[in-house]
């Protein structure tokens, strides 16, 4: 079988959030499995070519969209996956991925367009002839409407993963000409949405199936609270929508090896997850090993939470913790956090995307906060979980599959209803007793990263889909 896999970015070689993490470990785990896989991202400014060792091969890819032709050099890396690397710089070659803290580039429409287009033709000319293209995201979930509308693939099936909801991509409805696709396409059973084009709607409707990250968020986008004005239409294309829980690549993810954090360990020798606590406090200024030391990693986007901290911040720094947050997004939020630097003595505050100092959070901290409005799957907590720190996490999405509250049998983590502030502080409260009770503690440390979120479960149920709309079967999960 032959996959072609498409995303806006895709780990080591560029990341903003969770949809890296799962398009780096898919392809992976999928190729391990003698599946041919070809990886497609656009060749970004920020991506290390030198570091990866990624070459350009001497083919060009013209599209002609937006009234004139943009041409895209091909680069590639072969390591197991194929990747492909499409480099544009006057489209890709910008400071950042999407937009800046300000907002969104005006032009991603014709931006992953012309990045949708040239994917298309690199796979037509080149001959690959895949069974599957896998899609995921807004970003180029125009893919399947071009296989089915515009290239007459009706053979290649296609599978788009939708990793969040609330990200649709929504353009001017003059769009439809920039990308060159025909008013035909314009209406309420296509790319139409209230006078405006929906890209990710398209890719709803044009997929021959649709996942999304997990179990309880597959049922939660049928419904107008979480169904950002689509789930009238996943209902009516409920029957090809699946939930297939996301997991995290433990070789990526793994405190025995991982080469940022200040003490390797594993769940015999968690003394040294201790000595990495000790560490961390050092170094960010927090005092006080014995406070229990809860971290935050994430987007500063509405749907984490960051309001239920923002109004909890001073009853936070009151209690007997520690609190980290290392964080990056909207510029009211960054504008925020960077005024509180320095005012708490418990609370150390980064601004910023900096992974080697995620990872040596993720190996000091006793408990992970995850307040989440919404949660499509949500990989923080499996990270924490592997590295034995528990997790506080609202009972939504991906949270709701993955951690369990300590009240319940077999519990391991605590788990709060309603995103408002009493019931958030109540938990980081039932959190602070739990740390108490040291035997406890450390039995749920050990279960916790006993607990399996690989990869490997994730990739084996999308080979399954993917054979059984290959073929053409009813497919069962
Ligand atoms: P998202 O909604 O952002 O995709 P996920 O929980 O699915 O959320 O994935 C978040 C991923 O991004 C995790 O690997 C997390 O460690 C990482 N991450 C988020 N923010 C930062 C940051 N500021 N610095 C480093 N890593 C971050």
């Amino acid at each position: 079988m032959k996959v072609v896999f498409v995303s806006s970015e895709i780990y080591p070689f560029a990341k903003t959030g969770g949809l890296a993490d799962i398009a780096g470990a898919l392809p992976v785990k999928i190729t391990k499995h003698g599946i041919r896989t070809f990886a497609f991202m656009p060749l970004y400014k920020t991506v290390d070519t030198e570091k990866f060792g990624i070459k350009p091969i001497n083919v060009k890819l013209d599209v002609y969209l937006n009234g004139r032709s943009y041409t895209f050099e091909v680069y590639k890396l072969i390591d197991g996956v194929s990747y492909f690397f499409l480099k544009n710089d006057e489209l890709f070659g910008r400071d950042y991925l999407y937009g800046t803290p300000e907002g969104d580039y005006p032009d991603n429409d014709v931006r992953f367009g012309a990045f949708s287009y040239a994917v298309m033709e690199f796979i037509k000319n080149e001959g690959l002839n895949p069974d599957i293209i896998h899609v995921n995201d807004w970003q180029t979930s125009l893919i399947p409407v071009l296989t089915y509308y515009k290239y007459g693939w009706h053979d290649v099936k296609t599978v788009l993963t939708i990793h969040n909801l609330a990200y649709q991509g929504i353009f001017d409805k003059y769009s439809i000409e920039r990308l060159n696709l025909g008013w035909d396409l314009f209406h309420m059973e296509a790319l139409e949405f209230y006078d405006k084009v929906n890209f990710l709607k398209g890719g709803i409707v044009f997929s021959t199936a649709v996942t999304t990250v997990s179990p309880t968020y597959a049922k939660e986008i049928l419904t107008p609270e979480y169904g950002y004005g689509l789930d009238g239409l996943l209902r009516k294309y409920e029957k090809k929508l699946f939930g297939i829980i996301n997991g995290i690549d433990y070789d990526v993810w793994n405190p025995e090896t991982d080469k940022h954090i200040y003490k390797n360990y594993c769940s015999f020798t968690l003394q040294n997850k201790d000595i990495n606590k000790e560490m961390f406090l050092k170094e960010t200024g927090l005092k006080d090993k014995s406070k229990p030391l809860f971290i935050f990693i994430g987007r500063f986007a509405k749907q984490k939470g960051i309001d239920l901290i923002i109004d909890s911040i001073d009853d936070l720094s009151k209690l007997p913790i520690n609190l980290a947050i290392l964080g990056s997004g909207d510029k009211g939020y960054n504008d925020f956090f960077e005024s509180i630097k320095g005012k708490y003595e418990n609370i150390f505050v980064k601004v910023g995307y900096d992974e080697p100092l995620s990872r040596k959070m993720y190996a000091s901290a006793d408990f992970l906060i995850m307040p989440s409005l919404f949660e499509p799957c949500g990989l923080n907590q499996m990270i924490a979980m592997r590295y034995g720190t528990l997790v506080v996490a609202r009972k939504t999405g991906g949270l709701n599959d993955t951690v369990k509250d300590i009240s319940e049998k077999d519990g391991y983590g605590i788990v709060f209803e309603k995103p408002e502030k009493h019931e958030f502080l109540n938990a980081i409260s039932r959190a602070v007793e739990l740390y108490k009770n040291k035997t406890t503690f450390e039995d749920l440390r050990k279960k916790v990263m006993e607990l399996d979120f690989s990869i490997e479960s994730t990739a084996a149920k999308y080979i399954k889909l993917y054979e059984n709309i290959k073929y053409s079967r009813e497919v069962k999960l």
